[in-house]
């Protein structure tokens, strides 16, 4: 087997992890750390873990104890000579990484591989300093490594293609799913999942809903396993902020990627979450309650104002309900729709607010609804109403999604509301992901379901939606907020224009 012989340095969180991926999957490991005794304490840790997983039944006696058997301190780089891989998992520093690259380039044979596990360094600026910088790579893997089956595989500009599937094979071989990206600020996962943070934290600064209705929104109608707040607790405020101000610099402080200053401010009073036992929500014992939904009477019947493919489940279930619909056959241009419900007009929203919906269409009692995932099976839905939209055309619009099971949440009505901007947002930053080649759009899908644990990747669910309602959602967010991150990918308008899906 290739890569029988494997060098692990910095035997931290990442080096620890993969040592154990690695002696599981069969391949001896060589551990360095820097601070004496942590390469042997992370071996015993590993070595207790196989324990464990073997009086559980999930690994044999004997698979443990020759796992176990795999792994043994290298006391010194020189030691690493005969591994075909090194990959390196030491601190987060361009000018340590480039050393000790350099140092084990003098080491190893000629054919080994060396990979660095950096989460926002460029490989291209790791690998610059060797002598042979085709044979450096990236093999980012995700935290706890045990658990995660995603690894990034990048290639620097000089990576040779060898070197790349070579790695593939080796971590396939690891029992990983690996995924070919190019060596750009945040690889895909960490790139791609800037908005899922940044929309609920904009949401949050402009007071359109607390912490607990946007996580809310966002796992029952959004179909997001984690809500974006409570995910940032998990993960770290400080982790969190540092990988976002990382790809923020990295591309010459592109408003994309523009940082919040409520992250900020909650780090800098080390408000950073779960393991400070305060972060967005207060631990132990942070369960949110859920707010009764509000009442509205039960419509007999609802008129099906202009229609679109995103809002057709929701009326194919309104049918099924037994409510009776009276449709008028008009397209919605921006692929939207509208119902109208006793005195509400619900519009669906194409990235404007109720108001501005009220104002360019001429109608009045508009209530806005957020996208779902999917109106088909979706517990939940938002709705926000226009200034001037009474009481009772809310209860109107309320009372439909009551009648149909669905559970309500009213929120303020503000440009794309929660889930229609963090799809559409999700979506074009795949895009431009994929337009500008760090990985095809079946990897990033793939990437950010692995990674993020999304229950779809961003293209999928925007090739499923519909393009012009996820390219109206950005430009009408553009407009309203006059924040250039909204701007439409390239990739996006062009498949819109020729027809064509995005996958
Ligand atoms: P860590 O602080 O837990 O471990 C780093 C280890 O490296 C320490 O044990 C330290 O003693 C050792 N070390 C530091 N400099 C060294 C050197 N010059 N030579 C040898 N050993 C050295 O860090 P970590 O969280 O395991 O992260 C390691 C790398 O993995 C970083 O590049 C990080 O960006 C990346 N990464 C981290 C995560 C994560 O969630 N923690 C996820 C993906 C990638």
């Amino acid at each position: 087997m290739e890569f029988q012989t494997v060098g692990i340095v910095g035997a931290g969180t990442m080096g620890a992890g993969i040592a154990q991926v690695a002696a599981q999957a069969g391949s001896s490991v060589f551990l360095f750390d820097a601070r004496g005794g942590a390469a042997q304490s992370a071996i015993d840790r590993i070595r207790s873990t196989f324990s464990t997983l073997a009086s559980k039944g999930r690994m044999t006696q004997d698979a443990a104890v020759e796992s176990s058997a795999r792994l043994a301190v290298a006391p010194d780089l020189q030691c690493l000579s005969p591994c075909d891989l090194i990959i390196e998992a030491i601190v987060e520093d361009l000018t340590a990484k480039r050393t000790l690259l350099r140092t084990l380039e003098g080491i190893c044979g000629p054919d080994s591989l060396l990979a660095s596990n950096t989460s926002s360094l460029s490989i291209t600026a790791i690998a610059a300093a060797l002598e042979r910088p085709e044979r450096v790579l990236g093999l980012h893997f995700f935290n706890p490594p045990p658990l995660m089956p995603l690894v990034e595989v990048i290639h620097g500009r000089l990576t040779a293609s060898d070197v790349v599937a070579r790695a593939e094979v080796a971590m396939r071989a690891w029992g990983k799913t690996p995924i070919r990206c190019a060596s750009t600020p945040g690889f895909i996962v960490n790139r791609v999942a800037r908005p899922f943070y940044g929309e609920a934290l904009r949401v949050l600064e402009a007071g359109g809903a607390d912490v607990a209705t946007v996580d809310l929104i966002l796992r029952d109608a959004g179909g997001f396993r984690m809500g974006a707040f409570e995910l940032m607790d998990l993960i770290g405020l400080d982790v969190n902020l540092a990988v976002s101000k990382s790809v923020w610099s990295a591309y010459y402080f592109d408003s994309r990627y523009r940082p919040s200053w409520t992250q900020e401010e909650m780090v800098a009073a080390g408000l950073l979450g779960r393991k400070t036992g305060r972060g967005f929500y207060t631990y132990p014992g942070a369960v949110a309650s859920v707010p009764s939904s509000p009442l509205g009477p039960a419509p007999s019947q609802v008129q099906y104002l202009t229609e679109s493919d995103a809002l057709n489940p929701l009326v194919e279930r309104i049918r099924a309900a037994g409510i009776k619909v009276q449709s008028r056959k008009e397209e919605d241009p921006f692929g939207a729709g509208m119902l109208r419900i006793g005195s509400a007009t619900v519009a669906l929203t194409d990235g404007r607010t109720a108001n501005q919906i009220a104002v360019d269409e001429e109608l009045t009692q508009v209530v806005a609804l957020d996208l779902a995932r999917d109106f088909a099976t979706t517990r939940r839905v938002a709705l926000a109403r226009g200034e001037d939209t009474t009481t009772s055309a809310l209860a109107d619009a309320v009372g439909l999604f009551r009648a149909l099971g669905i559970e309500v949440s009213v929120i303020d009505d503000l440009p794309g509301l929660i889930v229609a901007r963090t799809i559409a947002m999700l979506a074009n930053e795949a895009a431009d992901a994929v337009m500008q080649r760090v990985a095809t759009a079946d990897a990033v899908d793939q990437a950010i379901k692995l990674g993020l644990n999304h229950p779809e990747g961003p293209l999928e669910t925007a090739d499923r939606i519909g393009l012009t309602l996820i390219d109206a959602i950005l430009t009408h967010l553009q407009a309203q907020t006059g924040d250039d991150r909204y701007r439409s990918s390239l990739l996006l308008q062009r498949a819109i224009w020729s027809g064509r899906d995005l996958r």
